[in-house]
């Protein structure tokens, strides 16, 4: 690729014009650098301010019990397992406490697929919380939990987030979606959602006015096309429907997995994913960098590659964690990151909209 044709990409993106799937492959050729000037012409075009942001949450897995026995995960445990969990109503509420003590305005919940919880549970739940919490925005579940709860329940998909909206939800996590192309989920994933599934599950959620997340968890077994089949999947169901608020591209940890043999992917490979996701996903307001995955270095440099958003404070995270990966960063450590990469730290809500401090 050419001068001339990075030149034309250039002038492609200043416009928001979205790249067609040809100029997309020729992407994975360009040097790195070149790659990560390009995304930020993206990013500058969507946020002309040197913000960065970031929320303050904490992830609770109310149970890790799990019937879909993905390969890449290191979280679960069948049932009856002696190290499976579910958490009680009154441990969740001490969580979100502790949550709500650091300024916390938000929780993200989500478990296994436990076959003992059915869509009553959570309706008793999200009540339980919004009614001792009213402040708490509700960010549960993912479009796996709801397909089942939708095939247990024997209800639609759309009565089964009519009811859980009902019930306190506020807005979707984008889990799940691993890579959006069925050769790889039959691998990876053969009993969890399909790609069409997990598509269908937000645009129904979009369409009842929910806002949600996407996600990628790359480098294992996709190839080049595959991500860029998932981010076009991303970008068309954005186009119609808007519903999505950010892009958050992650990269598998092997250990303690059933593909511990795997190699892990490494910074220049996340680098250069994060920068193609913020290029091919021109509407895609947020991209979030995975400080959890990377550590903090790797996430300040990500900010040079598209990342415009430095994710959550994690107060908690046990699902990374079980693949031995652990970064911890209290909100002031966090917050000094983002200075010292040369950028405002802002703290802001599950929508993008800024908290002023
Ligand atoms: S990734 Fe989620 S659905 Fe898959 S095994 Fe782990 S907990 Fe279960």
């Amino acid at each position: 690729m050419g001068n001339r044709d990075v030149k034309l990409l250039e002038e492609q993106i200043r416009e928001g014009i979205p790249l067609d799937w040809e100029s997309a492959k020729t992407l994975f050729k360009l040097p790195i650098h070149t790659l990560g000037k390009l995304a930020q012409i993206q990013r500058y075009r969507l946020h002309p301010e040197k913000i960065v942001t970031y929320v303050v949450d904490r992830n609770i897995n109310y149970t890790n019990i799990c019937i879909s026995y993905c390969k890449f995960c290191a979280f679960y445990r069948a049932p009856n397992s002696k190290d499976g969990y579910l958490l009680s109503f009154e441990e969740i509420a001490k969580k979100i406490e502790e949550t709500i003590a650091l300024g916390g305005y938000q929780i993200l919940l989500q478990g296994g697929i436990n076959p003992d919880l059915d869509l009553e549970y959570f309706e008793r739940l999200f009540t339980f919380i919004k009614n001792r919490y009213p402040q708490i925005h509700l960010h549960a579940l993912s479009p796996p939990e709801i397909i089942y709860l939708s095939k247990s329940s024997g209800l639609s998909v759309d009565e089964v987030l009519k009811r859980l909206i009902k019930a306190g939800l506020d807005s979707i996590p984008g889990g799940g979606a691993e890579i959006l192309v069925d050769r790889v989920r039959k691998i990876l994933s053969p009993n969890k959602a399909t790609s069409e599934e997990w598509l269908y599950v937000m645009e129904r959620a979009h369409l009842l006015g929910l806002k949600t997340t996407a996600t990628m968890m790359f480098g294992h077994i996709e190839t080049d096309e595959e991500i860029l089949e998932h981010l076009f999947k991303i970008r068309n169901l954005q186009e119609k429907t808007k519903g999505f608020t950010a892009f958050i591209p992650w990269t598998f940890q092997p250990k303690n997995t059933a593909l511990s043999h795997l190699p892990k992917a490494g910074a220049v490979r996340y680098l250069q994913v994060l920068a193609i996701s913020r290029i091919v996903l021109h509407n895609i307001p947020n991209i979030q960098v995975s400080w959890v995955t990377q550590g903090p270095q790797v996430a300040q440099l990500a900010l040079e590659f598209g990342g415009n958003d430095f994710g959550s404070t994690m107060i908690e995270e046990n699902v990374v964690a079980s693949a031995g990966v652990s970064h911890r960063l209290s909100e002031e450590e966090l917050r000094a990151y983002i200075r010292e990469a040369g950028y405002i730290p802002k703290r802001r809500k599950m929508d993008y909209t800024i908290i002023e401090n």
